[in-house]
């Protein structure tokens, strides 16, 4: 309910999403003053033939926008019945609300562009030859070494009935078309087109070959199922290892839902939609389940959201904004590897998928059930479990066979004292022979790009930093420096410009660096290095990654990248060559985010038939989250972590709002930081916290300076009511023209620091 009445209120007709951007205004009735809300859906009289529509309150105001007698009349409310649409209208003024953005940005976010969608034709590859004659045409693809040959036929022979997409085949799988086109001129494959859009995976065959659930999988489903039988919707959290068999729980709980005329939505992280995942949910719901990414195009993604409030398909997978799927019966969201970051939008409307689908689940008719899953919960998750207000479950076991790694920390300080200048301690280097004598791989995973390869003066401490810009720049192949935030770029110098001194080195240890140091210690390895890089090209990280899954490489070298999704039988060794970077970055997750990248990346060794070894590399040995890390113990680092965040009073322990100022006159926007923080206090909220306004952890981008306010309230609603005095003091600075082109943004519980 608004808190004031307006006399008129921005309407967007229908949701011809077209028009999104063209609010009409229309005139308040005295019988819904106070009723009307942004958010509200009305029945309006539009056109020259006034004919009766729906529309969307955006905006309320009290001064008309053109001459007052031209504006029409709301007939009435609209809410009666709530569409898909409506819903999604509804969580759009809440995202407005709780994480500060435009309405019109909030439903941009929320409702998917209407685009026409032409004929759209898909090819697949199929077999042409039996089994075992194709069996045999593969064996003497690898006994000539033919691998693009190979890596197909060996996809196509996983299942001999089964079509796989042209564009799998030219991507994921880095099969040249002409490669194809000669195997189709033999006769070992064929081609399919059809030109008719089904999904953007294809055909698959279903088959009914289930798996029988562990009691404690079982146990799992049944509950969350009772539970929406007996109706109660509430938020549940499986806590369990990678391979502990979180999906197969999901699986089974969807076809309970589905079973009952239910719809479910299952986000993932982009980085995760793997071919192999997808496979999973097709062959258990074939023409039913359907997929969400960010290469769709915007009609392929119109023509999805227009299946499911069809009832064309029950299940959607997709990244975080595959939520915004409008259902007309949702019973269930599930969100695997709840942590990820990537499920915060680092864009307005700065929502998080997890809290979003929470509201969404309360605003369906008749209410959903979200489950969340994750073998390093976040503590906000986590801790949620341990108060009670989520449900919470816990798998132990690792069903895919395969034992935890062996983990040893390497102190680099005493490399140092015992002489060792490399980047790889004695034990990597051992273990890194070992492997590469025994044929296996290995993975070598450095934290960070922005942190590494930077240049400073060693005998007076200068950085070289970038003039626009409050960072480091960094040394790249051939010479140049780069700042990695603007692009600018200038070339090395080889003497101090502050003391004149020759001893500019690059301080510390990057990608490419890496790649290097392999190189000469270990000259026959064949090294694949993986970052920023070498990844810009599309399709280059899935051919880097099926590279190295097919043995074209011994080592590979990357930046977190590298330590998700895929599972690689055959590497023994992981070696973490820089482990507390991530320590040092300045924001109140750092630790956490170390735990749960080490505790990744070593889940990834030894996840075949050999035991795996793990090398954590620190100079921070003692620290608690190397330490629980490398013991896989989840527990430990969350007592820690929680203690610490309660007694700083971060996330979860309360709510933080980030106030981020960018002003081009430094001055200017010091005194409207100032200002705004004013403006806080004189609210006189109890308990609240203010902190700052300080200069930005990079105080400037793009000759923009930055600023931030941290508040932080037990009360999310304490931190609403302090975001609504900030925007309506800014409404009134702009409408006087005294905010000189300030930018300033709302960042609840952010991800990251500013
Ligand atoms: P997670 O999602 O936790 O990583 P998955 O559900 O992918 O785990 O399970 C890991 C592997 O174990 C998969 O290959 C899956 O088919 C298998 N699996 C899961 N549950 C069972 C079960 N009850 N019996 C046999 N195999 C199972
Ligand atoms: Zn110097
Ligand atoms: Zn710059």
């Amino acid at each position: 309910m608004p808190e004031k009445s307006y006399e008129y209120a921005n309407l967007i007709i229908d949701i011809s999403h077209e028009k999104v951007d063209r609010p009409f205004q229309y005139r308040i009735p005295d019988k819904l003053k106070g009723v009307v809300d942004v958010g509200s859906c009305v029945k309006i009289p539009f056109g020259k033939g006034n004919s009766m529509r729906k529309g969307y309150v955006v905006e309320l105001m009290n001064e008309p926008q053109c001459a007052p007698e031209k504006i029409k009349e709301i007939i009435d409310m609209a809410e009666d019945e709530l569409s898909p649409d409506q819903i999604m209208v509804k969580l759009s003024a809440w995202m407005h609300k709780y994480y500060g953005s435009t309405m019109i940005s909030a439903l941009r976010t929320v409702l998917p562009v209407r685009k026409k969608v032409g004929t759209l034709t898909h090819r697949y590859i199929r077999l042409f030859q039996d089994e075992r004659q194709a069996r045999d045409f593969y064996h003497n693809c690898v006994k000539k070494h033919q691998v693009a040959r190979a890596r197909l036929l060996e996809a196509l022979l996983e299942n001999p009935d089964e079509r796989i997409p042209y564009e799998l085949a030219t991507g994921k799988l880095n099969v040249t078309a002409a490669t194809i086109k000669s195997l189709s001129d033999q006769g070992i494959i064929k081609i399919d087109s059809e030109d008719y859009y089904r999904n953007p995976v294809g055909d698959v065959k279903k088959h009914d070959k289930t798996i029988t659930l562990s009691s404690e999988q079982q146990q799992i489903s049944d509950r969350v199922i009772a539970d929406f039988d007996n109706g109660i919707r509430d938020t549940y959290l499986i806590h369990g290892i990678t391979g502990s068999g979180k999906t197969e729980v999901y699986i089974d709980m969807i076809h309970k839902m589905v079973s009952r005329g239910k719809q479910a939505i299952v986000l993932i992280p982009e980085i995760a939609l793997t071919y192999q995942t997808l496979m999973r949910f097709y062959r258990h719901f074939g023409e039913r389940v359907s997929v969400m990414n960010s290469t769709l195009s915007a009609g392929e993604k119109y023509d999805q959201a227009r299946r499911a409030r069809e009832g064309d398909i029950d299940i959607i997978i997709g990244p975080r904004s595959a939520l915004f799927t409008p259902f007309p019966d949702l019973g269930l969201i599930i969100i695997d590897e709840e942590h990820e970051s990537s499920y915060k939008s680092e864009t307005m409307p700065k929502y998080h998928a997890r809290e979003t689908a929470i509201q969404l689940a309360k605003f369906v008719p008749g209410g959903a059930s979200v489950v969340l899953g994750s073998a390093t919960p976040s503590l906000e998750s986590y801790y949620r479990a341990q108060n009670g207000t989520y449900k919470l479950f816990e798998l132990n076991s690792r069903l895919t066979g395969g034992t935890l790694p062996d983990v040893e920390i390497a102190d680099l300080r005493d490399e140092l004292r015992s002489g060792n200048r490399s980047i790889f301690s004695r034990i990597l280097q051992e273990k890194l022979q070992d492997a590469l004598d025994n044929g296996h791989q290995a993975m070598l995973f450095i934290n960070r790009r922005g942190l590494a390869g930077f240049i400073s003066c060693r005998s007076c401490g200068y950085v070289f930093k970038c003039p626009h810009c409050d960072v480091s720049l960094s040394e790249h192949r051939g010479g140049t420096l780069i700042c990695h935030y603007c692009g600018y770029t200038q070339p090395v110098s080889r003497i101090c410009p502050e003391c004149g001194s020759k001893y500019v080195t690059a301080f510390r240890a990057g990608t490419q660096q890496i790649e290097k140091e392999v190189n000469k210690m270990f000259p026959k390895a064949r090294v694949l290095r993986m970052d920023a890089d070498t990844t810009k090209a599309k399709g280059s990280y899935e051919k880097i990654l099926s590279a190295f899954a097919s043995e074209e490489a011994d080592v590979l070298v990357g930046t977190q990248m590298i330590v998700k999704g895929h599972d690689f039988p055959n590497v023994t060794l992981v070696g973490i060559l820089a482990a507390d970077m991530s320590l040092y970055a300045a924001d109140y997750r750092a630790a956490e985010r170390t735990f749960q990248l080490l505790t990744q990346a070593a889940g990834r060794a030894g996840r075949g038939k050999f035991p795996g070894s793990v090398v954590i590399q620190s100079y921070q040995p003692d620290n608690y989250s190397i330490v629980s890390a490398s013991k896989q113990d989840y527990k430990a680092f969350y007592e820690e972590e929680i203690s610490y965040r309660k007694l700083l009073r971060y996330p979860p322990a309360a709510h933080m709002m980030a106030i981020q100022i960018m002003a081009k006159d430094e001055n200017y926007g010091k005194q409207l930081a100032a200002r705004l923080r004013a403006e806080i206090e004189f609210l006189k909220i109890e308990d609240m916290i203010i902190i700052g306004p300080a200069q930005a952890a990079i105080g400037k981008i793009n000759d923009i300076y930055r600023m931030v306010i941290y508040l932080k309230h037990e009360d999310l609603e304490a931190l609403v009511k302090a975001k609504e005095a900030v925007d309506s003091l800014l409404d009134y600075f702009d409408k006087n023209k005294k905010l000189n082109g300030i930018m300033v943004q709302f960042d609840f519980d952010p991800m990251q620091g500013f």
